[in-house]
């Protein structure tokens, strides 16, 4: 095999070689056109950064409709092997298959390797059709939690024996009434789960140097799940980080409303007064933590804020392994018309080469797909509503991002 194996230091940090192994899922319906487009424009930014003394070997991993085709599997254990083995992977959008019982690829993913840590940084590319006046002031990355809240999957239909039982549990053991045939859904929260989502988000703030991390809870109402969320999250920061971060109280209280210089300023909105605040007054928030439900809206509500999903790169991160992928769906009715736009994963491969440490391609990336947005050049999505723009299909838009470069 070519290219060397990415491997875990003792401090839990990454040792990447220059010449990574990094897998690959193509993804359902456009993610062929997409990964092909972002590919290019990956291995380009790699070659022209460094000259050829570094290069990603990909490995091509096998998951949904093209894994089904090959060996009546969605998800194959080789599949999920590998990408423990890789520790980095990258992926297109997945077609979650229509049928009873079959769960989300993409939830299947996060849960089996323990990516809890869901990242979308949002920011505003000038020229780019946005339905605000200032997009622009719009520059957050959140941080949602991937595997706990509502969305463990710990629910139970109206009528259905279990809801029976869980109703006359509430009633008999804790004297609470609920509607007769109530359906139920759980909310597990943990300290565990919080707090490590917490500490990933100020890590990132800290190794960038950005000035929040602001914690986006509903505790005012749901005091022992949201709310707890909120006091373990200040309690790491005081514990594991006490030197280099300020509560927001602490900034008007001691240091007459300014943060001292180098600390990191630890905040809390509510979740409602966050959505406004995202709209109103949004260059005041960096980082955003948050749990899985409450972070599943913002981070698609500030998408929309600057431009729509199509521009809008994630990752799901764990403590060893991390999947970067487009944040849309597969979009079934565009697949191979090399005609969508592949922003989005080609945005999330920015992330993995941050991730990797190799942040000089990185930039060279978003500095070209700067220049080829001002230019106008782009792929239909925005080029129907941008003025006196030249659309191009989805390879094309690729090959203008490395003419740029
Ligand atoms: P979708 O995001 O696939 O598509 C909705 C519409 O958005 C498309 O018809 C298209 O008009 C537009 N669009 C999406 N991506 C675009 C791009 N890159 N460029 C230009 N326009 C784009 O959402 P859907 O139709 O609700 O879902 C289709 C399938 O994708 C479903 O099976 C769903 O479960 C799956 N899905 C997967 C992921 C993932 O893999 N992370 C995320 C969301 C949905």
């Amino acid at each position: 095999m070519k290219g060397n194996w990415i491997t875990l230091l003792g401090n839990g940090d990454l040792n990447v070689p220059d010449d990574p192994v990094i897998g690959f899922i193509e993804g359902d319906g456009i993610g062929p056109d997409i990964w092909v487009a972002a590919r290019m424009v990956l291995d380009a930014a790699v070659e022209k950064s460094f000259g050829g003394r570094r290069k990603i070997f990909w490995r091509e991993l096998l998951a949904g409709e093209k894994a089904f085709e090959a060996n009546g599997v969605w998800v194959p254990q080789e599949t999920l092997d590998l990408l423990r083995k890789c520790m980095i992977a990258i992926k297109g959008p997945m077609t979650t298959p229509v049928g009873e019982g079959i769960r989300s690829l993409n939830v299947m993913l996060r849960q089996l390797l323990d990516l809890y840590a869901c990242v979308r940084p949002v920011r505003y590319f000038a020229g780019v059709p946005s339905p605000v006046k200032h997009p622009e002031r719009v520059n957050m990355v959140v941080f949602r939690e991937n595997t706990e809240d509502l969305y463990a999957g710990i629910e139970w239909a109206s009528g259905s024996m279990e809801a029976r039982r869980f109703a006359a549990i509430l009633k008999e053991e804790f004297g609470v009434d609920v509607p007769l045939e109530s359906a139920f859904g759980v909310k597990p929260m943990s300290r565990r789960g919080s707090q490590r989502l917490v500490r990933r988000a100020i890590q990132y703030a800290l190794a960038r140097k950005l000035p929040s991390v602001t914690f986006v809870h509903k505790g005012n109402i749901m005091k022992f799940t949201e709310g707890a969320f909120r006091k373990w999250g200040y309690e790491l920061a005081s514990e594991e980080f006490g030197d280099v971060t300020v509560t927001e109280w602490e900034v008007m209280e001691k240091h007459g409303g300014r943060a001292p210089s180098g600390r990191v300023v630890i905040k809390d909105r509510i979740a409602d007064s966050m959505f406004q605040q995202a709209l109103l007054r949004p260059e005041e928030y960096h980082v955003l933590a948050t749990p899985n439900l409450n972070g599943d809206y913002l981070s698609d509500a500030l998408a929309a804020q600057v431009g729509g999903l199509g521009m809008a790169p994630g990752a799901n991160i764990g403590d060893s392994c991390a999947v970067f992928e487009a944040t849309h769906g597969s979009a079934p009715k565009y697949a191979g018309m090399d005609k969508v736009n592949p922003g989005s994963l080609i945005l999330s491969g920015v992330m993995m080469l941050e991730h990797m440490g190799w942040d000089e391609a990185g930039k060279l990336i978003t500095r070209a797909l700067e220049r080829t947005i001002a230019d106008k050049v782009v792929t239909y999505d925005l080029a129907r509503q941008m003025e006196g723009a030249s659309e191009v299909k989805c390879s094309e838009f690729a090959g203008a991002i490395v003419d740029r470069m």
